[in-house]
């Protein structure tokens, strides 16, 4: 279920709670799907959710930390956070959590050896040896880990990511997974929440990058022409966002030389470019993901960018 809407049922059932008992059954078993912002924002709904969510396990067993809570995230409140879990913990999540150290994630792993999905991508504060030493740890338990997302991570080489697949591979459920893989596009990897992303098919996100060597996301692409070079085993386009630039709303490679501008400053190709509608002052589009800068124009039909908005005022 979407969040927002079961944000809204909540609010609803909470209006009716006082007229009419407590909150619908099926909101209770949406909490062990809420991301930790939601979670807590459920706690304050009313007191049976409160009440569940403050002594029940379940919505405890994955932890999903997101922005705004991301930034804010140290090592002490995670470890606070993943005692409610009773060491039965499943899905850790750190999205971009900057603050949690090696120790920090070790003291979690240490008391939770059944955590089968491990997303901390862009958490800085993290160091390869550290996620080895994890993996380690989560690689001597019976179920082993099934997903793992590191981007983001400084300094990962092609040793620490042999070491890394060493340890998924001692998980014997690997081979049939990655037989369901489905291509990675760019698009749908920029919007895809994290928690959802096995559905890919893929168990780590980063492999070396055949054109640069380096561990990162490397991306397939969704032109015909490249399909088919694929297909013949042959690298085509396949690398890293930093290796060929994509379009932010299909996916494709884009050369550098056909980059054309755009409002939001993100890449799209000139399929894209063409098809999408544009800023009425200088007539560049923007990707869909950034519908929030095009403005209305009063009188006129269409819209305006907030760049061009911002210069209009400032000749007012
Ligand atoms: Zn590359
Ligand atoms: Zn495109
Ligand atoms: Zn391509
Ligand atoms: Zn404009
Ligand atoms: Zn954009």
């Amino acid at each position: 279920m979407e969040i927002a809407k079961s944000m809204e049922l909540a609010t609803l059932s909470h209006k009716q709670s006082s007229f009419a008992g407590p909150p619908h059954e099926a909101l209770f078993l949406v909490l062990a799907y809420l991301p930790l912002f939601e979670l807590l924002s459920m706690s304050e709904v009313c007191r049976s959710l409160r009440d569940a969510v403050e002594k029940d396990v379940l919505p405890w067993l994955n932890v999903i930390v997101e922005r705004p809570l991301s930034l804010r995230l140290s090592d002490e409140i995670l470890m606070k956070i993943a005692s409610k879990a009773n060491g039965r913990l499943r899905t850790l999540v750190l999205m971009y959590c900057a603050k949690i150290t090696d120790d920090g994630l070790q003291r979690v792993i240490d008391q939770n050896p059944l955590i089968s999905k491990l997303h901390i991508p862009g958490c800085t504060g993290l160091t390869p040896d550290g996620v080895i030493r994890a993996l380690q740890k989560l690689s001597d338990c019976q179920d082993g880990l099934k997903s793992l997302w590191i981007n983001g991570i400084a300094n990962m080489k092609k040793e620490h990511l042999e070491r890394l697949q060493f340890y998924l591979q001692t998980n014997q459920k690997l081979p049939q997974i990655q037989q369901t893989r489905q291509p990675l596009l760019y698009h749908n990897y920029r919007r895809l929440r994290a928690y959802r992303w096995e559905e890919l098919g893929r168990v780590i996100d980063v492999e070396l990058c055949p054109k640069c060597n380096e561990v990162r996301v490397v991306f397939d692409c969704p032109r015909e022409e490249c399909k088919r070079k694929r297909e013949n085993s042959m690298t085509g386009c396949r690398m890293c966002m930093f290796c060929i630039p994509r379009c932010e709303e299909c996916g494709k490679c884009v050369e550098n030389g056909d980059l054309e501008e755009t409002v939001c400053a993100d890449t799209l190709c000139l399929d894209c470019w063409i098809q999408l509608p544009k800023c009425n002052f200088c007539n560049k589009p923007c990707c869909t993901q950034h519908a929030n800068m095009q403005i209305a124009s009063t009188g006129s039909i269409g819209w305006i960018c907030s760049v061009c908005h911002d210069k209009s005022d400032d000749f007012e």
